[in-house]
Order: structure tokens, then sequence, then C-alpha cells
């Protein structure tokens, strides 16, 4: 079966207008942008593209390369001030000379629609209600619509970032799968992961996983993000590992368009609930 990301994310867009309309909501996020890294700017562009189709306004802050960590927080600062303001998203990775724990550790956990405020972290890692980073509630809501059973599992996550890796193995966890990380350190890769139900690969590295390393009919999520000669590829080796899987999601149309849904999502919950509680 391939995991279809960019259908369900395309439906799930719909339903978010329409509740969006019915709740006579009127959403906002800003995005901050630091330089000019061209894939950064594509990324931005896409958010701002979805909250149009949804019916979320979005304002974009576009910084030069050379901005300070003190500026980069006074916009922030006033960005968690401003009451039309819902969500506030900065754009990673920031520049090398930007201390980025202290950026997002400035937004308002209220405003904090990636999830990435220490506050929410820490919700998160207790199974407390909050904003969950985007890139791993898609990857939640991709395995829970097409119905593929957590509970019991054993999950690999490949990679152990703080956007990605740390917060899907909580996810995975908390949904009651036997959850083992790897990162570059792990030794014997391939013993890990042919044990896995469900892999999901986050290491950034094309074709990391192959088809001797996944278990016959495993679920396998990529959420790798390569450009090999000049084409977007995931971390797996798809046409092999496509034979063996039971579930596997395609690069492009896997993970990203999820990824942007659940922005759009987080963005509708947080002003939904501002003076309340998070869904
Ligand atoms: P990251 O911060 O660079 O983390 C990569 C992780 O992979 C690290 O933990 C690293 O281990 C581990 N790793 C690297 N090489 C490895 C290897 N050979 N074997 C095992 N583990 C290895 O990257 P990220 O932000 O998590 O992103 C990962 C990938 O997902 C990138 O391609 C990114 O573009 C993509 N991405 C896609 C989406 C989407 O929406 N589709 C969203 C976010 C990210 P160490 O910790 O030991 O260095």
């Amino acid at each position: 079966m391939i995991l279809d990301g960019k259908g369900l994310a395309a439906r799930r867009l719909e339903l978010l207008k329409e509740d969006i309309i019915e709740g006579g909501l009127s959403p906002t996020l800003a995005t901050v942008i630091v330089g000019d890294d061209p894939a950064s700017h594509m990324y931005v562009r896409m958010k701002h593209r979805a909250c149009e189709q949804v019916g979320i306004s979005s304002v974009n802050i576009s910084l030069p390369e050379d901005t300070t960590t003190r500026t980069i927080l006074e916009r922030i600062r006033q960005l968690n001030e401003d009451p039309d303001i819902d969500g506030i998203l900065v754009q990673l990775p920031l520049p090398k000379s930007i201390d980025t724990e202290a950026v997002l550790a400035a937004i308002l956990p209220e405003k904090d629609v990636d999830g990435f405020h220490p506050l929410n972290m820490g919700r998160l890692v207790t199974g407390l209600p909050g904003p969950r980073p985007c890139t791993p509630k898609g990857i939640m809501t991709l395995l829970h619509e097409n119905k593929i059973s957590i509970g019991g599992k054993r999950a690999v996550v490949v990679g152990r970032s703080v956007d990605v890796g740390r917060p899907i193995a909580l996810l995975l966890l908390h949904a009651d799968a036997t959850v083992t990380m790897c990162h570059s350190k792990t030794e014997n890769l391939k013993e890990i992961t042919e044990q896995a139900d469900i892999l999901v690969s986050a290491a950034g590295k094309a074709g990391i996983i192959t088809a001797d390393m996944v278990k016959p009919g495993a679920t396998v999520i990529d959420v790798g993000t390569n450009q090999v000669n000049g084409k977007l590829c995931g971390d797996v080796a798809f046409d092999e590992v496509e034979k063996i899987a039971g579930a596997i999601t395609p690069v492009p149309g896997g993970v990203g368009p999820m990824t942007i849904a659940s922005l759009m999502e987080n963005t509708a919950d947080i002003a939904r609930n501002r003076c309340g509680h998070f869904m």
C-alpha cells in the first residue's frame, strides 16, 4: 500500500476550511525567515499557499542573513504582543550565527504552532495536550487514517533530531509502540531496523534504508528530503523497499504534505483555543 500523504493532506485541508468557516474563526499565522536559503523560502511559500487555501491569514517577516539574535527576539516579542497574531513559526534552520534555542524559547508557548518551545516539548514528553511538532503529528495522522495499528508493535526511528526523530519516537511511545531510536553512532543499524513493524527514517541520507533492512510487511515512513542529481528523494530506496513493505510513503507526496496540513491544523487549534485548552 502506498501511503498517499498528498491526497490525505488535501482532504484534511478541505475539512479544516469548513471547520474554520463554521467556527467563525479568523486565524492568522506569522512566519519569520532569516537569510536567502532557496529551499527555506520555498517551504515558507508553500505554507502561505496552504493558509490561503484554508482561510488562514498569514504574514511573513523576511530578515537578512546578517540579522542578530537580538533583532529576531525583538520581532518575536512584537508578534507575541500582537493580538491579531495567533501562531508564530520561525523557519528552521536559522543561520549559524543565531541562537536558535533562544529564538524558539522566546515564542509564547500559546502561539507556538511548531510545538518547539521547551514548555510544549515538556508537554509532549509528559503526554499533556499541546501543539505537537508538525512532521511527527502528520505521520501519526497518516498512520491512524490508514488504520495501521501501533499498540504493541515494534517501532524503529532512525534519526534523533529535536524536530522529527525525538518527537515521533515519543508520539509512537504514547500510542503504545515499543520504540527504539537510532542515530549516526548506532552500531549494526540493519539488525535493529529489520525488527521494525513500523520503520521511520529521518536521517536525511538518500538511500540509507535498503530492502535487506526492512521486515517483510513493515510500514515504512520516509521523512527524508534529499536532492540527488537535482531530484527530490527520500532516505528509503523506494523501488526495492516498496516490493517487501506492507505500506510505504513516497517522496514526494508522503510526509511533506502532511507536515503542512498539521501546521494548518495547529494554527486553527490555537485560534480556537486561544484562551482555553488545546485539543
Ligand atoms: P537532522 O537534524 O540532520 O538529524 C538527522 C538525524 O539522523 C540525526 O539524529 C543523525 O544522527 C541521524 N543520522 C544521520 N546519518 C545517519 C546514519 N547514517 N545512520 C543513522 N542515523 C543517522 O535532520 P532532521 O531535521 O531530523 O531531518 C531529517 C530529514 O528529514 C532531512 O532530510 C530533512 O530535510 C527531512 N525533513 C522532512 C520534513 C518533511 O516535512 N518531509 C520535515 C522535517 C525534516 P546524530 O544525531 O548522531 O547526528
